[in-house]
C-alpha cells in the first residue's frame, strides 16, 4: 500500500511545516515517520492524549553558535555550529556532528530526528540528538582541522556531559576530529571525563569495533533480511555508495560473509571494478592517503572510472547506499529492481528519496531503512559508553558479537512490529512504530516535561 499520513496525524504534520519553514530534509524524515503512526493512534490512545507526536517533533533545545577560526594564510573564517537536543526519554542525547558545507539547521534536525527512533531500536539507554557545521573539511591542513575543531570545542563542551549530552562522528568527522574535539574538551574543563565523546581513539578510551559498526551492522541487518527469505549473501553482486567510514567497512563485511562489491564512489563518480573492490586499496586511498576515488584506476588498471557517473545504474542483487541523504531516487530505484537488486540496506542516513521508498515497497523487495540498519554505529558508541563508565575495554570479538546480537534484536523488533500492524515485511513501518512506541511510554510515564 502507498504510504500515506492518517487524517488524525495530517494535522499535527501541517503544523510541523508551518512552525520549521525551509527546512525540507526535516520535513521529509517527520513526514516518513508520521505516515507509519495512523494504526499506532488506534491502539494508543493514550499517546494522543499526551501530545506525544506534537512534542517529539519539537527539539528539547536548539544551540546555534559562531565558530571563528584561523587557516593556514592567517586569514579569519567563520562557520556556523549547531548542536540540536532533541529527546532525552530514553537517555543522555546522542547523535554524530557532521561537517560539510551542505549543513544547516534543516539538516541537523532531520538527523537529530531519525535518531531519536534509531537509538530507540538499539534498546540501550540513550535519546537523540546531531550536531554539526557547515565547515568543509576537504582540502584543510590538519592545523586548520584542528583549529576548527578547537574553536567548535570551546563553545560546544558546556552543553556536553556524559549523562547529558555524547556526541559523535559523521560525515567529516572521525577519529582525527573526535581527537582534537576531546584535547580541547580535556584542556578548557580540567577534567578526563572519556564518556563525553565516542569514536575515541584506542589508546585513551575508544572501543574496539566503533570504527567498523555501521558498516558491519547494516551488513549484519541486510544478512537477517536476507535469512528471513531464505537467502544469504553468499555470490550475490552488491554496490556500495560512498567510500568514507560507512561504506569501507561494508565492503568489507560483505566479502567476509561471501559476497563481491563491484563498485563504490565518492562525490565526484563511482568506480567499477568487476574482479571486486580491492579494500586494502580503497583504505589505503581514502582512509590514510585522503586521496579521490578515482586514483584507484592508477593501482587496478582493469577497474573503470565513471565521473559524475550514477552508481545505481551497475546491475547489482543487494544495494547499500552508504554516502549522504537524497542519493537514491524514485528512477535509481526503478533501475535497480529491474535489474534484478532483491535487497537494500541502508547505510547512510534517509539516502533513499520518498518515491525511491514506494518503488522499493511496491516491488516487494527487502528494503532496510537507515533508521534500523545503521544502528550499529550509534549502538556500539553506547557499548564504547558502557566500557568508560566501567573503565574496562573488551575484545574485538566480544564487542562484535553484541554488536551482532543487537543487529539481531533491531531486526526481529521490526519485521515482528510490521506484522503486528498489518503490514508484513515493511521495515519503514516496523521500525518507526518500534521506536516510537518505546519512546513514547517513556514519555508518558515521565509526565508533562
Ligand atoms: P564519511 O565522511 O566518512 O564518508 C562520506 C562518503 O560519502 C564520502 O565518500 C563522500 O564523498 C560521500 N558523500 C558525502 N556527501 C556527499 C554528497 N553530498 N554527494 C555525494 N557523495 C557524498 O561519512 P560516513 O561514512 O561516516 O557517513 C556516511 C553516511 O552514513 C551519512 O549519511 C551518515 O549520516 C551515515 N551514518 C554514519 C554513521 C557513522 O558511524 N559514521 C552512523 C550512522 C549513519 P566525498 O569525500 O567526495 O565528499
Amino acid at each position: 500500500m502507498t504510504p500515506h499520513i492518517d487524517e488524525k496525524v495530517e494535522p499535527i504534520f501541517q503544523e510541523v511545516l508551518n512552525r520549521n519553514p525551509g527546512e525540507t530534509e526535516f520535513h521529509q524524515a517527520v513526514r516518513e515517520v508520521l505516515e507509519s503512526l495512523g494504526p499506532v493512534l488506534v491502539k494508543h490512545p493514550e499517546f494522543g492524549h499526551h501530545k506525544i507526536i506534537e512534542r517529539i517533533c519539537e527539539p528539547e533545545r536548539q544551540i546555534i553558535f559562531r565558530v571563528p577560526w584561523q587557516d593556514d594564510e592567517g586569514n579569519v573564517q567563520i562557520n556556523r555550529g549547531f548542536r540540536v537536543e532533541f529527546n532525552s526519554a530514553l537517555g543522555p542525547y546522542k547523535g554524530g556532528l557532521r561537517f560539510h558545507p551542505s549543513v544547516y539547521l534543516g539538516i541537523v534536525k532531520f538527523l537529530g530526528f531519525e535518531q531519536i527512533f534509531k537509538n530507540a531500536l538499539t534498546g540501550l539507554p540513550i535519546g537523540g540528538g546531531k550536531g554539526g557545521s557547515d565547515f568543509d573539511p576537504k582540502g584543510k591542513s590538519d592545523d586548520e582541522i584542528m583549529r576548527f575543531c578547537q574553536s567548535f570545542m570551546t563553545e560546544l563542551y558546556r552543553h556536553l556531559g556524559e549523562y547529558t549530552d555524547v556526541p559523535a562522528g559523521d560525515i567529516g568527522v572521525g577519529g582525527r576530529e573526535i581527537g582534537y574535539m576531546f584535547g580541547q574538551y580535556k584542556r578548557i574543563t580540567n577534567r578526563y571525563e572519556s564518556g563525553i565523546l565516542t569514536g575515541k581513539g584506542l589508546d585513551w578510551g575508544g572501543s574496539l569495533v566503533r570504527t567498523e559498526a555501521t558498516g558491519y551492522g547494516a551488513t549484519f541487518f541486510v544478512q537477517e533480511m536476507l535469512k528471513a527469505r531464505g537467502d544469504s549473501f553468499d555470490g550475490k553482486i552488491c554496490t556500495v555508495s560512498g567510500s568514507g567510514n560507512v561504506a569501507i567497512y561494508t565492503i568489507e563485511k560483505i566479502h567476509q560473509l561471501g559476497g563481491k562489491v563491484v563498485a563504490c564512489s565518492d562525490s565526484g563518480g563511482y568506480i567499477y571494478d568487476e574482479q571486486g573492490i580491492d579494500l586494502e586499496l580503497l583504505q589505503q586511498l581514502k582512509e590514510i592517503e585522503r586521496r579521490r576515488i578515482k586514483d584507484y584506476l592508477n593501482y587496478r588498471k582493469h577497474a573503470k572510472y565513471v565521473e559524475s557517473g550514477n552508481i545505481w545504474n551497475i546491475p547489482c542483487q543487494v544495494a547499500m547506499p552508504s554516502a549522504t541523504q537524497n542519493e537514491l531516487n524514485g528512477k535509481d530505484a526503478a533501475k535497480l529492481v529491474k535489474n534484478g537488486c532483491f535487497a537494500v540496506g541502508e547505510g547512510a542516513n534517509m539516502p533513499t528519496t520518498p518515491e525511491g521508498i514506494r518503488v522499493f515497497l511496491e516491488a516487494g523487495i527487502a528494503y532496510g531503512p537507515g533508521k534500523a540498519a545503521n544502528a550499529g554505529g550509534v549502538a556500539t558508541s553506547a557499548l564504547e559508553m558502557q566500557q568508560n563508565a566501567s573503565r574496562d575495554s573488551w575484545t574485538f570479538e566480544y564487542t562484535e558479537q553484541r554488536l551482532e546480537q543487537i543487529m539481531k534484536t533491531i531486526h526481529r523488533l521490526c519485521y515482528e512490529n510490521a506484522e503486528e500492524y498489518g503490514t508484513p515485511g515493511n521495515y519503514v513501518n516496523g521500525a518507526n512504530i518500534a521506536g516510537f512506541i518505546k519512546v513514547a511510554n517513556a514519555m508518558v510515564a515521565m509526565g508533562l516535561v
